[in-house]
């Protein structure tokens, strides 16, 4: 109750000592003269001076007495117009018999002008003064205090206010006339927050049922959370569960991930107030589905202890399907292309043997094992250009003859043998079957002198073979270059082991000959 009831009982006796300043007739008499006597033992009592009857006072009769011996009529007068609060007496016929400054006000008069006047004079709402008369009546005629919500437009601004008006019934001093007595407190600024309040409860309603997303608002002090209708619907929830107590919720959650959520849950409340859960829930129907859960907390008691905390969760079993089914197949994709890449590995070093098995065979000789003329140019082309080489041409003396006489077979076994006899060199050298009979040898790092001891000793090799099934031996004439060379200068070189190779010939076969031209450049 706003109206502060020590209003009213100043009311109550303002009005008496209004009245009893004004009331002067004597009962026995009808003169008026009666007034209020103060005696020496401070007790007031009512004295006719016309006729000298004299009588005490009711109770109602001692208040102007009493208020006068303590504060005094003006000050109470002074208090009830200073109130902010409407305060006024009618009496049955609506007239104002004491009314203060705040009703005044809003009539945009005084309260000495509203005297004698009703509300008609200064209303022009005929529906509110209506209103007031109807409710006066039924005041006057109950007999009860009764407290009513009324609507007054303001004479000046024309603006709406409301009010909070407590009615009682009084009876005049002489007690033969109802009057009623009203306190209005002005509740205009109340009702618009109230308005306001319901707005907004209005709207945050609206946005929760309008929301496409689950919405829970979780007030922990009650630990009550509240639902929109969305949440009930994606858990399969009938619509009486859309407020329910906190320690509810757990019953709809995943039992595995209960613990999880909860973490969550409490870094919130504890740390930054952010929640973000992504966890299962149980439908009504035990379908189990996946939910993102967010929200935040929204409001801190004065201690900075979480009292309210709203947030939302979406349905996200698709995506988690989705994103199981990406994993499996991405997993699946990585088993087959390790498949792949074994079997591609496979056939790479598979790939790789058959490169080696025909580099081998287009450079290799397959009757000797020797190396071919492919594989002497790849040889040269690995040779830096400063690599000092001296070559040895080689031919088998009177091969044909060995043909002719053991067979072609022979002929192919005497020349594996004698290749194996010539194959007494270092890794850095190179011994080729150069054609037919005729094998080369390619040298590094050594002067004629040293190729021509090498020519020799490999010459003797084959000679003491015993490669014929006959006591007789295989001999090769061979032919030195004149010189140590470089790569670009091979043909040449080989040119002038061909030459030497012909003079050894030349010269009774099976020996070593050096290049000497005719010019005598080298011996
Ligand atoms: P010279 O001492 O002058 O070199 O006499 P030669 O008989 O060795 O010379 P010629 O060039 O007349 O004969 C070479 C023979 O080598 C002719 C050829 O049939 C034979 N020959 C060449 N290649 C092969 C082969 O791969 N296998 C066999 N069995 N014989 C071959
Ligand atoms: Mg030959
Ligand atoms: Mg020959």
């Amino acid at each position: 109750m706003l109206i502060n009831s020590m209003n009213m009982f100043l009311v109550t006796m303002v009005f008496s000592t209004y009245f009893h300043s004004n009331m002067k007739r004597c009962p026995h008499c009808k003169s008026d003269a009666l007034r209020v006597k103060k005696y020496a033992s401070d007790k007031h009592a009512l004295e006719c001076s016309h006729c000298g009857a004299r009588g005490p006072m009711s109770k109602i009769d001692e208040l102007p007495a009493l208020v006068a011996s303590v504060s005094g009529f003006n000050l109470l007068r002074t208090v009830i117009d200073e109130s902010p609060d409407v305060i006024f007496i009618k009496n049955w016929q609506g007239d104002f018999l004491l009314c203060n400054q705040a009703l005044a006000s809003l009539y945009g008069t005084t309260p000495e002008r509203m005297v004698g006047k009703t509300d008609a004079d200064f209303n022009d709402n005929a529906e509110q003064v209506a209103s007031y008369e109807q409710s006066a009546r039924e005041v006057l005629e109950s007999g009860k205090t009764t407290t009513t919500i009324e609507m007054s437009t303001h004479a000046e601004t024309g603006e709406i206010r409301y009010f909070q008006s407590v009615k009682k019934p009084i009876l005049d001093p002489e007690g033969s006339n109802k009057l009623l007595l009203v306190i209005a407190h002005d509740i205009t600024e109340l009702k618009n927050a109230y308005q306001a309040v319901e707005e907004s409860e209005k709207r945050y309603n609206f946005a929760m049922e309008a929301s496409n997303v689950g919405i829970w608002d979780w007030n922990i002090t009650d630990n009550k959370v509240h639902h929109n209708s969305k949440w009930c619907d994606i858990l399969g929830l009938q619509s009486n569960m859309r407020v329910h107590d906190m320690s509810v919720l757990e019953k709809f959650i995943h039992p595995n991930d209960v613990e999880k959520m909860m973490m969550a849950v409490e870094k919130a409340l504890e740390v930054d107030g952010l929640y973000d859960s992504e966890h299962r829930m149980v439908r009504t129907n035990g379908e189990v589905l996946w939910v993102h859960d967010r929200g935040r907390v929204v409001e801190y008691d004065r201690n900075g202890k979480p009292i309210r905390m709203v947030g939302s969760f979406s349905d996200i079993t698709l995506n988690k399907r989705f994103e199981r089914q990406l994993e499996r197949t991405s997993k699946e994709l990585e088993r087959n292309n390790e498949t792949l890449e074994q079997i591609v590995q496979e056939r790479t070093e598979a790939l790789e043997l058959a490169v080696k098995e025909l580099e081998s065979i287009a450079t290799k000789d397959q009757l000797t094992g020797l190396g071919n003329r492919l594989m002497l140019e790849q040889w040269l082309a690995m040779q830096t250009r400063n690599q000092e080489l001296v070559s040895i041409l080689i031919d088998l003396d009177r091969f044909k003859s060995i043909n002719d006489r053991f067979g072609h077979q022979v002929g192919d076994e005497v020349l594996a043998a004698a290749s194996k006899c010539l194959s007494d060199i270092r890794e850095s050298d190179l011994l080729i079957r150069w054609g037919g009979e005729e094998f080369l040898i390619l040298l590094t790092n050594v002067t004629i002198e040293q190729a021509c001891m090498i020519a020799e000793n490999l010459r003797a090799n084959l000679q003491n073979a015993n490669i014929l099934p006959v006591n007789e031996q295989v001999t090769a004439s061979f032919g030195v270059c004149a010189n140590p060379f470089n790569k670009t200068e091979f043909e040449n070189a080989v040119q002038q082991s061909d030459e030497a190779l012909y003079q050894a010939k030349k010269a009774g076969r099976n020996q070593v000959k050096v290049f000497c031209n005719l010019t005598g450049t080298k011996d």
